[in-house]
């Protein structure tokens, strides 16, 4: 089975524990306003086999230790689950483990089910809490992303939950109260957000293709870490009501 890919990224120290060997797929369901790789959309000229993957994967496994591995990313690698499933048999025999880095956009197939399954652990964008706003601003099915979290809480997999903070769009205490309240009966392990940036605006631009926050700022890093710190205290607040 081939896949299409958008790059490859050695020994990041990004989207999953220990170092990572990363694999950007391209293809995405979604169409994010704040999205900072609108290129990963697109068909690139790199289409692969799972075994090639395997074998430019494998010559980094002396470095994954403490928690290491491959990352799929994107794009969405979950349009890919049945190039990953068949990937994941190869590194299981090698004892190399993946991360997903995933929006959950997808439908929940046998396929996808399965992809998850052979997670170490799951890296999920919690992208709006509501279906308008979800759909108003990333095109895709918020009950996708819902049976996907709630799958892999289900399932007690290792999940990490993340939200780009848009100024203007998701940047308010209510915000963050109305997020920590989505996901208050999902097992997960951590909630980090993420401040809007403007690092991958020229990608719009020399995709010719309109940026529909051009006109936006990034978010500071004081914001960032007040809302972090509310996000926490709301969290915790839900789960003290609980017990
Ligand atoms: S899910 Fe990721 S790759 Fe796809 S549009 Fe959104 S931010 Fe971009």
């Amino acid at each position: 089975m081939l896949a299409n890919i958008h790059s490859f990224e050695s020994l990041a120290a990004l989207d999953g524990e220990g170092l990572r060997y990363a694999v950007f797929f391209t293809g995405c369901p979604l169409r994010c306003a704040y999205c900072h790789n609108p290129d990963s959309w697109f068909k690139s000229s790199t289409d692969m086999t799972a075994e090639e993957v395997f074998h430019k994967a494998r010559r980094f496994k002396p470095y994954f230790k403490r928690g290491g591995g491959l990352t799929f990313s994107g794009g969405e690698p979950l349009l890919h689950a049945s190039f990953i499933n068949e990937l994941a048999e190869m590194l299981q025999e090698e004892g190399i483990g993946y991360c997903l880095d995933t929006s959950g956009g997808v439908l929940l197939t046998n396929e996808v089910k399965e992809a998850i399954n052979g997670a170490d652990m799951v890296v999920l964008d919690v992208k709006f809490y509501e279906p308008d706003s979800y759909k108003k601003y990333t095109g895709g099915e918020f009950d996708n992303f819902i049976a996907a979290g709630r799958y892999c809480s289900e399932k007690e997999k290792r999940l990490w939950l993340r939200t780009v903070v848009v100024p203007g769009i998701n940047d308010s205490e209510a915000d963050m109260e109305r997020y920590a309240a989505l996901v208050n009966d999902w097992r997960y392990e951590q909630y980090e957000l993420l401040g809007f940036h403007t690092m991958g605006f020229f990608k719009y631009e020399n995709l010719q293709i309109a940026n529909p926050l051009v006109d936006v700022p990034a978010l500071s890093g004081e914001r960032l870490e007040e809302l972090q710190r509310y996000l926490d205290k709301e969290r915790q607040a839900l789960r003290r009501l609980e017990s």
